[in-house]
């Protein structure tokens, strides 16, 4: 397994580790398989979406503060309830196809770390599963 650190900058972002996923990849000297990227947090997520058009993130990140909102009347005492939700319905685990040693991506797709109660130093987990 292959581990390394995002550094958040803002509360709410998506930060594209794509390259960094790639690195882990690479190092784990798998030719052919699944890749698992899993964040160990409760309040972030990773997903697999558009690295084209920056406007594609902003997009999603408001569409989950809507349906999330930051202040509402959440229950939980330590005030980022939202940022719990947003973790589950975004996700902890992305899988993508491992081929000739490479990540199988779309063109305009990458994998985007995904903060919702930062800024933090946020970890992320690679494994590659050969097939
Ligand atoms: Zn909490």
């Amino acid at each position: 397994m292959h581990e390394f650190s995002v550094r958040t900058k803002r509360r709410i972002e998506m930060i594209d580790i794509t390259s960094t996923v790639t690195d882990a990849v690479r190092e784990s000297g798998t030719e052919r398989g699944i890749a698992v990227v899993f964040v160990p947090h409760t309040t972030a997520a990773v997903t697999i979406n558009e690295n084209a058009d920056p406007d594609v993130p902003v997009d999603i990140l408001g569409k989950l503060a809507e349906l999330a909102p930051e202040r509402a009347a959440w229950r939980h005492v330590e005030g980022n309830s939202d940022a719990h939700v947003k973790s589950t319905l975004v996700g902890a685990s992305a899988t993508v196809i491992v081929e000739g040693g490479r990540l199988v991506l779309g063109t305009w797709q990458s994998v985007f770390f995904c903060e919702f109660d930062g800024p933090r130093s946020r970890r992320v987990y690679v494994t590659v599963i050969p097939a």
